[in-house]
């Protein structure tokens, strides 16, 4: 295979070796994973770079064929939330640029994830005059707008935000949605961004026998069942399903309903400290519905689609979503989804043909498609079939590769100093 170019990936909190599910793991890590082995698979080699936060591997790990993960010291060698990381960059950015600099093989490209490493990219692009791809995953103007004072984002997030859309090459948006927030939110000249949706293994994420599912699980096959697969963090609107569901309760209560809530902390829920699922377990007791919402824990990527495969209908109303991996992961494995209308949602989800959307924070609204979901057996199928085709059709890795790919040759053929056509889609 021809060989492409070598791809310093930067990473500053999201590990792809690290579980996911937890508070600061999710589908970031999910992206870096998916996308450097994508992007090995096509003649890249990529090394991807974040932030050690556990003593014990090596400096550099090897993801797969032609990636390895290289662990970065700065700060302590520990957890440390993401919103707490910003006075540890310049660490890691020395750290990445003097590992890059030791390198015989010399690096082509950056590519950062989440405006910390946005920020180091800057810095290293001074220093080595690599062309930068951003992907800010998340943007600091939506979540404080969205989270008010409950929004711990460092104060220079936004103004770093603003200097990663000037410096540079290409910004890389997950949906059309995340090109408005721009131009609303920051403005400017946004001929560097260009729209590369995400995607979704589809050989991990597959339609499972509902019944096995069910049974390795020891759910039973007459039960009705409901669930979410996410992070447990306010924003995920967690607590709209758990009153939707009470809701449904309330008006069947001979009805086997079941809410089967995945994600968390840890794989046993009763060790899970957190506010938030405290806070979750506290409302299901208040509305009753305890002893019929399952907390199930963290688990691994490779279990879950057993999860997505033993409910009825799989649900995320996020309050905002800037792509989001699980609506399109509940669509691969075949279910009916219903998702609030937000982000990247309502570009993944086509409504009434792959899936259902509802306003956020509204479970009045939640409840009364989960209602028409269940009444309606040949609906959920049809939504999921729908789902799965058209999923396999637009959003696989190997397609997110092949695009990001495209972007990157246009950089290295020396185009750089050629501004990008005003906001492309780069997709179907
Ligand atoms: N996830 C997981 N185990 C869990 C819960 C979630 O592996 O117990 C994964 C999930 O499958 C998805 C990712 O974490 O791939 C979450 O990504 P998403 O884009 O939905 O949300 P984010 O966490 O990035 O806000």
């Amino acid at each position: 295979m021809r060989y492409r170019g070598h791809i310093a990936m930067i990473s500053e909190h999201a590990n792809p070796l690290s579980l996911l599910g937890s508070e600061d793991a999710g589908g970031q890590n999910v992206y870096v994973y998916e996308l450097s082995l994508g992007l090995a698979r096509l003649g890249y080699r990529v090394d991807v770079f974040t932030r050690r936060d556990d003593p014990r591997p090596p400096e550099t790990v090897r993801l797969g064929p032609g990636v390895r993960v290289v662990h970065v010291p700065a700060g302590p060698p520990e957890f440390i939330r993401k919103d707490d990381l910003w006075e540890h960059m310049p660490a890691f950015m020395e750290g990445c640029h003097a590992y890059m600099a030791g390198q015989r093989r010399g690096y082509s490209l950056i590519h950062s994830n989440f405006w910390m490493s946005g920020w180091v990219a800057c810095e290293l692009k001074l220093r080595l005059g690599l062309p930068v791809v951003h992907i800010f995953h998340a943007l600091g103007a939506i979540k404080r707008l969205e989270q008010g004072r409950a929004d711990t984002s460092p104060r220079d997030r936004l103004r770093v935000e603003r200097r990663i859309l000037r410096e540079a090459d290409r910004i890389l948006a997950q949906c059309p949605a995340e090109v408005e927030d721009l131009e609303r939110y920051y403005g400017g000249d946004l001929s560097n961004v260009c729209v590369v949706p995400s995607g979704v293994n589809i050989r991990r994420f597959r339609v499972v026998s509902q019944s096995r599912a069910r049974a390795r699980l020891g759910l039973g096959p007459e039960e009705q069942v409901i669930g979410y697969i996410g992070r447990m963090v306010p924003r995920k609107g967690v607590d709209t399903l758990i009153r939707a569901f009470a809701r449904l309760v309330a008006e069947r209560p001979a009805a086997p309903l079941r809410l089967m809530i995945v994600g968390g902390e840890c794989r046993n829920p009763e060790e899970d400290t957190s506010a938030e699922l405290a806070r979750l377990r506290g409302l299901a007791e208040s509305l009753g519905v305890a002893s019929r919402t399952w907390f199930v824990g963290k688990r691994q990527p490779d279990e879950l689609a057993g999860y997505y495969g033993a409910a009825d209908i799989m649900v995320s109303v996020p309050w905002y979503e800037p792509f989001g991996l699980t609506p399109l992961e509940a669509q691969a494995c075949g279910r009916a989804f219903v998702g609030s209308a937000v982000g990247g949602i309502t570009f993944t989800v086509v409504d009434g043909v792959t899936g259902l959307l509802v306003p956020p924070r509204d479970d009045a609204a939640l409840a009364e498609k989960l209602a028409l979901l269940l009444d309606n057996a040949d609906l959920r199928q049809r939504l999921g079939r729908a789902a799965r085709r058209r999923v396999q059709r637009e959003f696989t890795w190997a397609k997110v590769a092949e695009h990001t790919a495209g972007v990157y040759e246009e950089l290295l053929a020396g185009l750089i100093p050629v501004p990008a056509p005003a906001v492309r889609v780069v997709s179907t």
